[in-house]
């Protein structure tokens, strides 16, 4: 989780994305996961269920739907609020609309990201992924405990296969 300082500093340059309003819609809505938006009536449930939403003053997942709607491409895309969801569904699943929320946060972070930018703890994820197969570092201590223990050491990854996704998706390059 991000403290306000990190929110504040973590802000995406997005100078590069033209902001056309009536485009912004129409270009979200064609990208699989958000076809839905623009059929959002404010309900607020989103809100009300998102358990992010329920720690944050800011955040609300209601409010990034009506900044797309209203094509407020380059506030939406520099929010840094659009990377605090935590993708657990439960705003899709509690959509009288049957908007899949949580797909339209990602579409919008994938958006972002195709311009270069990727908040400091996203890129030390993936970078632990490329270099180990795991998200998390896992310390040697516990690595020893889990032999003590006597339980099986871990599965390893395929770093091989894992550096050719990550070229295939671009993602090698954004890092
Ligand atoms: S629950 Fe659905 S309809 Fe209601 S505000 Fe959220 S996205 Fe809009
Ligand atoms: S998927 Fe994201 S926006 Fe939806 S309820 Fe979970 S944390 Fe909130």
């Amino acid at each position: 989780m991000y403290t306000k300082t990190q929110l504040k500093q973590e802000k995406p340059s997005v100078n590069r994305i033209t902001e056309v309003c009536a485009r912004f819609a129409d270009e979200i809505t064609k990208i699989p996961g958000a076809e839905k938006t623009m059929v959002c009536f404010q309900c607020g449930t989103c809100t009300g269920d998102c358990p992010i939403a329920r720690f944050s003053n800011s955040y609300r997942p209601r409010q990034i739907i009506r900044m797309v709607q209203l094509g407020l491409k380059s506030k939406v895309l520099s929010s840094p609020r659009i990377w605090l969801c935590a993708g657990c569904y439960t705003c899709t699943d509690r959509c009288p609309q049957d908007i899949e929320v949580a797909s339209v946060l990602r579409v919008l972070r994938n958006l972002v990201v195709q311009e270069g930018f990727i908040p400091s703890v996203y890129r030390e994820l993936a970078s632990n992924v490329l270099d180990t197969g795991y998200a998390y570092m896992i310390p040697e201590m516990r690595l020893k405990k889990r032999e003590e223990e006597g339980l099986p050491s871990l599965p390893k990854a395929n770093l091989e296969n894992l550096a050719k996704l990550f070229d295939l998706t671009g993602l090698s390059k954004i890092l």
